[in-house]
Order: structure tokens, then C-alpha cells, then sequence
């Protein structure tokens, strides 16, 4: 037992149900090798980590991220203007970053000719620092559609079968699809379905049969609906979820990402957005929030999605989205299982997300109990310390609320 750790003396949150008292977390070469009272391990003279006064939790998992986008009010032009290498080095800092923010695992819905993939493999094989990563490679869309600008152009259902193998053959370990038109891109609607039936059942179906599961951007409900009939996994954002939309996700088991990291930081900035982006934002975001009360309560399966990358949605301030969750009526333990459990079920990691014998020793300990007061783990200043793989990444690092990066062209991209 050279390298063993004990955690004991606080509360454990296993990943689903409510934290309880009086249990030790053994962890070995990286993995959980026990969770048993703690008087079975009485009289241990190994390393130890007191986690009194506090909870320890799985370390958080974001299931919709944007690795290659900075945050900055203009996604567009600041991704167009970078060369190469500086984007590699910002999807580095992005990723450790993301990872010192409480979260251990995440995946990316978009990002920039695969460079993300291969910053994937750098943290998986132990080169990089950075949560463990699930990567999308190029969103696919159609011409002049929804994320264009960091897309695979695709019109037809043979197109939208070859840009899914496309993502397959440089590496993507899931598949992202844009339904509907968005806020961030110039000229297109959220309420406009995009692609049509046939196109996105041909990609879900090829995704599927190459052992890939398939996110969907999907805003209004015509896109929804398709996106839902094409047999996809997840829906993100989901601004315009009727009764029986949210009927056929229950039935099909299909999440929902809510994303509401993202618009409460354009409703926020918005003064500072395009005209566009503005307009857009005032008349989607008491929908949105809406819709995303009423999955709540008719008990649809969520995870924890906040589309860090965009405007003023830093890296590494993704715990936020599990207080924004409770204040639109989830419970504190909801927007936990949502943040640690289910995001590995749809991410297919079935050692993480959880603290159980086998599970990857992937661990977040926080001040207090979250579960009376979500802040607890969604206010990172209340992170104590935080461990991937077992090792320790950092102890506390008070976050910055960082500058808006504010490009002269922002205005009117
Ligand atoms: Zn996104």
C-alpha cells in the first residue's frame, strides 16, 4: 500500500445519493480501492486527508464545452485571428484551467480543426494538465448554418454521413450536430430549424453505428423535434421545450445540457454585444429559462452543460451553472448527480462521475455540505482541494473573475 491515501472524517456524496457521515475513501495507483466505514480502517498509519468539516464529492463533470473559444465577446473574429500555434497553447491554458475550476471531465461540442483531440490525448497520456475529454471535433452543420465558422459545411444526408466520419477518422469520440440556428452566429435565427430530417437521422444513425453518441444544438422547437425523431442522445440549450418534447425525451431517455452559464452571461454583457447578439438574447432568455423549469419538473434526465468559451462563460467558472440549476428548481442533490453521475453516463465513463470501488480516483473536496447550500460547490472559493487520477492538482486557488477580452471589432462582426 505504498502510495495509499485514506480520505476520511467529513461527508461523502458518492455521486447519487444524499452525503452521509462516517465513511473512508482508500485510493491506490490512481483508482478508489475501498469506501467502507471508517472503523474499519482504524489503526492506519498511511497517508491520510482529513476532510472534516467538509464533503467530498466526484470531481465535476461539464458536458458541453468549447475548448478553442475564449470567452471574449466576439467568438468569431477572435478564433479567425489566431494562428495556429497560439490557438494550441489557448486550448492548453483553456483545458487546465477548466480542470482547476472543480472539473475532471468534460466534452467538447466544437472546436478547431481537431486540435482539441490532440490535447485530449496529451492530458489522457499524462504530457498536459487538464480534465479527461470527450471531444466532438468540427460541429456539423449546413451551409451558412449555426457554427459555420468552426463547422463542416454539410448539405444532403450523404454529406452529413461523410462529416460525421470525417470527425471519426481525426478522432471525435462523439458527435455534435446543429438543429437549429443560435445566438453567437450573425444571421441565422434559434427558432430556424436547419438541417432537415432526413440529414440528421443519416448522421445520428452513422454516429450510432460507429459506437458515438450524438449532441444535439437544438433551440426551437421544430429542431427539437427533428433532432428527437432523428434518435439523438442529448439535446443543448433546448430553449423551446413543449410538453411533448419534453414527453418524447422522457420516453427516449434523452438529456438535457441546459446551458444557462451561457445566457446568464449574455444577458449580463449584453450592453456590450452586438445589436444581433442583443436582440437575440432579449428575446430567448425568459424562454429559456422557462423551458428548462418545466424539464425540472416533469423529471427529465440533466446534466451539467454551461457551453463554457462563450461571451463572459470563463473556463474554469463552470461549477457556477449547479447554482444557477438550483435557482431555476432543482434540488441541490439534482444539480450534484446532474454534475457528477449523469454527466459520466452520457459521456460513457463508467468509472468516473462516482466514488466507488474501481471508479478513477477523480475527487473534489468542498467547505461544508452542498446539499444544505449549493454555493458549497458551485462557488469554487469553497473548494478545498481537488484530485485527478489521485493526484492532487491544486489546493485552493480563489478564482478571478477575469477580463472580457473586448477585440475593436467586437461591435458589429
Ligand atoms: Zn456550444
Amino acid at each position: 500500500m505504498a502510495d495509499a491515501h485514506l480520505f476520511s472524517g467529513g461527508l461523502l456524496f458518492d455521486g447519487m445519493n444524499a452525503p452521509q457521515p462516517g465513511l473512508g475513501v482508500m485510493v491506490q495507483a490512481g483508482r478508489i480501492t475501498a469506501v467502507e466505514p471508517e472503523s474499519r480502517f482504524a489503526g492506519w498509519t498511511g497517508t491520510s486527508v482529513d476532510c472534516s468539516g467538509g464533503t467530498l464529492l466526484p470531481g465535476l463533470i461539464d458536458a458541453h464545452i468549447h475548448l478553442a473559444l475564449e470567452a471574449g465577446l466576439d467568438p468569431v473574429g477572435t478564433l479567425r485571428s489566431r494562428p495556429v500555434g497560439d490557438l494550441t497553447c489557448r486550448i492548453l491554458e483553456n483545458a487546465a484551467a477548466t480542470l482547476a475550476g472543480g472539473v475532471t471531465s468534460a466534452r467538447d461540442l466544437g472546436g478547431f480543426d481537431w486540435l482539441e483531440v490532440s490535447v485530449r490525448q496529451a492530458i489522457a497520456e499524462g504530457r498536459q494538465v487538464g480534465p479527461t475529454l470527450r471531444c466532438a471535433g468540427r460541429v456539423i452543420t449546413i451551409t451558412g448554418g449555426h457554427g459555420a465558422w468552426i463547422g463542416e459545411s454539410s448539405d444532403g444526408p450523404d454529406a452529413w454521413r461523410r462529416a460525421v466520419r470525417l470527425n471519426a477518422k481525426n478522432g471525435a469520440d462523439c458527435i455534435k450536430l446543429m438543429a437549429t440556428g443560435g445566438v453567437l452566429t450573425p444571421g441565422v435565427e434559434p427558432q430556424s430549424p436547419h438541417p432537415n430530417l432526413s440529414e440528421l437521422t443519416a448522421a445520428t444513425e452513422m454516429a450510432h453505428d460507429l459506437g458515438l453518441r450524438v449532441a444535439v444544438h437544438a433551440q426551437g422547437a421544430a429542431g427539437i423535434r427533428r433532432a428527437l425523431l432523428a434518435g439523438v442522445d442529448s439535446i443543448e440549450h433546448g430553449f423551446e421545450l413543449e410538453d411533448d418534447l419534453i414527453a418524447m425525451m422522457l420516453d427516449r431517455g434523452v438529456f438535457l445540457s441546459g446551458t444557462l452559464s451561457s445566457m446568464d452571461q449574455l444577458v449580463r454583457h449584453s450592453d456590450r454585444l452586438s445589436a444581433e447578439m442583443r436582440a437575440k438574447v432579449e428575446r430567448w432568455h425568459v424562454r429559456h429559462f422557462a423551458s428548462f423549469r418545466r424539464f425540472v419538473q416533469a423529471g427529465g434526465r440533466m446534466v451539467l452543460g454551461t457551453d463554457a468559451g462563450t461571451p463572459g462563460n470563463h473556463h474554469g467558472a463552470n461549477a457556477g451553472e449547479l447554482a444557477l440549476m438550483v435557482d431555476l428548481g432543482m434540488t441541490p442533490l439534482a444539480a450534484l448527480q446532474a454534475g457528477t453521475r449523469e454527466g459520466a453516463d452520457l459521456l460513457n465513463l463508467p468509472d468516473r462521475g462516482r466514488i466507488a470501488v474501481g471508479a478513477a480516483a477523480d475527487l473534489l473536496l468542498v467547505e461544508g455540505n452542498p446539499v444544505d447550500d449549493i454555493s458549497r460547490a458551485a462557488d469554487r472559493r469553497n473548494h478545498r482541494a481537488l484530485w485527478k487520477d489521485g493526484r492532487a492538482v491544486r489546493t485552493v486557488a480563489p478564482v478571478a473573475d477575469g477580463p472580457l477580452y473586448l477585440p475593436a471589432a467586437a461591435a458589429g462582426f
